[in-house]
């Protein structure tokens, strides 16, 4: 049994949010108690525990449940027994997200007016309400409109504002919230006690903070530390949270933040080759630099810079081509590397936040071609009539024509280096092999050909790809600062002895 389950509260007192327990205690002893209920909230909130300590509460059979004023269950009777190993009968749990409900309430609807075959009271918990269909949906307003006698109904959603106005109005309803650090925290102890674990506080408020106000995800957290048999320190909180997403995100801030580029893409490569989600990784990334930032220690420039790029990057991540490929350019950007003379010279200009550290100022942003994008000429064949230089000049453009069609196109042509252009046939040079491939898909090659040719009103543009040797550039050659964009200068400093 997960540590979950074995912990999840059984009475009213066990629960965790205190609005919820007065709210319970309150109707439970109140002369009647409502037919239909609504327990909304974010997921892991205790809404189906709850609901559950409520089916108990009205069909306890223990001795104390006769007692005036006493609402809780006695969790030994056989009714609590059965409702706790979700094996009594009259206690029906459905989860409208699974096949929309539709089965489970025209049987619901078919058997509503038989009598409980066991218990004092049917209940019946729907998870997930807003997922039914609207058959569903109406067929249960109509019984909530006429409750049988001795029937109760808990709704639980995460998304209540997708229900049927009419069956919220019928409900009572009850507000899950997510749990502070310290709520979180009391109910982790109570788990550490009952396992005969170990925790140093330091190490549980890492837990409830990477839980991110989710009990459940709290406690499977704990769950990996406590089955390694080992204290819950900081430490151990943390390789734990590592494996749940995958790898360590702080080890990829300290790779970007002491400039080791080349580690730092590695470990994203590896991120890759392991399957792991990247976007949770990424929120994970995020999640420590809002610590951090919350702390106020630190320069708030250089964090913010660092997380708007990963806000970047996650939502480029939902349509890139090569799906670490933004992550792999927040990297690059971000990297805290020796400056090179053109970025020193861009710093200066950019109004940017910078590291108190003079010998690591973050990159410049890309620099915004004002230019606007003109026919040069109507000479549909642009063979021999223009050269290089004249790329350089339109590069800026190039991009801009690139964006709007695809952005994860741009982002890879920001990784690439232009290195002959005679007006018909354009040869770039990459430094990756499975960015060539990406790009020589007819669906990138045929964007990138067309912003070419549209930038210098030609009929056609034919694209090769070279595979960079990490040749040293000349003065003569592409610049980082009329390329608009340091990321080439980045990345020929990283794979200075060419990538395959
Ligand atoms: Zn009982």
């Amino acid at each position: 049994m997960t540590l979950y389950l074995k912990y999840r509260p059984q009475r009213v007192s066990d629960l965790d949010l205190p609005e919820v327990k007065e709210a319970l205690a309150k109707y439970l002893t109140a002369k009647s108690l409502p037919h239909a209920w609504l327990f909304t909230g974010p997921r892991g909130t205790g809404k189906t525990s709850s609901a559950r300590i409520l089916a108990k509460s009205v069909n306890c059979t223990g001795h104390k449940a006769k007692e005036a004023g006493n609402f809780e269950p006695c969790n030994e009777c056989g009714m609590c027994e059965e409702i706790t190993a979700g094996t009594a009968i009259d206690v029906v749990e459905i989860d409208a997200a699974s096949n929309r409900g539709i089965d489970e309430i025209r049987e619901l609807k078919e058997r509503i007016n038989l009598a409980p075959m066991k218990a004092k009271s049917k209940v019946y918990i729907i998870d997930e309400v807003h997922m039914l269909t609207t058959e569903a949906a109406n067929a249960l307003l109509k019984t909530l409109e006429e409750p049988p006698a001795n029937t109760y109904f808990v709704l639980c959603t995460t998304e209540a504002d997708k229900l049927l106005e009419t069956v919220v109005s019928r409900c009572t309803r009850v507000n899950f919230r997510k749990p502070k650090v310290e709520e979180t925290v009391s109910s982790l102890k109570r788990v550490v006690e009952g396992e005969k674990g170990k925790a140093t506080a330091a190490g549980l408020e890492m837990v409830a903070k990477a839980a991110r106000g989710s009990f459940r995800d709290a406690t499977k957290i704990l769950e990996q530390v406590i089955l390694s048999h080992k204290e819950v320190t900081e430490e151990a909180v943390r390789e734990a949270v590592a494996m749940s997403v995958g790898a360590d995100p702080v080890k990829l801030l300290e790779f970007v933040e002491t400039g080791e580029t080349k580690k730092a893409l590695e470990l994203v490569t590896e991120l890759d080759v392991k399957g792991v989600n990247l976007r949770r990784f990424v929120e994970a990334l995020v999640e420590q630099l809002r610590e951090r930032l919350l702390e106020m220690k630190e320069d708030k420039g250089t964090i913010l810079k660092l997380i708007f790029g990963l806000d970047k990057a996650y939502e480029q991540m939902k349509s890139a081509v090569v799906a670490q490929l933004p992550l792999e350019i927040w990297v690059i950007e971000n990297s805290n590397q020796k400056p090179t003379t053109a970025s020193v010279k861009q710093a200066t200009n950019a109004n940017l936040p910078t590291a108190n550290k003079t010998e690591a100022p973050p990159a410049p942003a890309a620099k915004v071609e004002k230019e606007e994008v003109k026919p040069v000429n109507d000479n549909p064949s642009g063979k021999g009539m223009y050269a290089l230089s004249d790329l350089e000049v339109k590069w800026g453009d190039i991009m801009k024509l690139v964006r709007p069609k695809n952005h994860s196109v741009e982002a890879l042509l920001r990784s690439t280096r232009p290195i002959e252009f005679d007006g018909e046939r354009l040869i770039l040079e990459v430094f990756y092999k499975f960015h060539k491939d990406k790009l020589e898909t007819d669906k990138c090659r045929q964007i990138v050909e067309m912003a070419v040719a549209e930038a210098f009103s030609v009929d056609t543009i034919k694209l090769n790809l070279k595979l960079g040797q990490g040749q040293k550039k000349g003065k003569e050659e592409v610049t980082a600062a009329n390329v608009g964009d340091d990321i080439v200068k980045a990345a020929e400093a990283i794979f200075g002895v060419g990538v395959v």
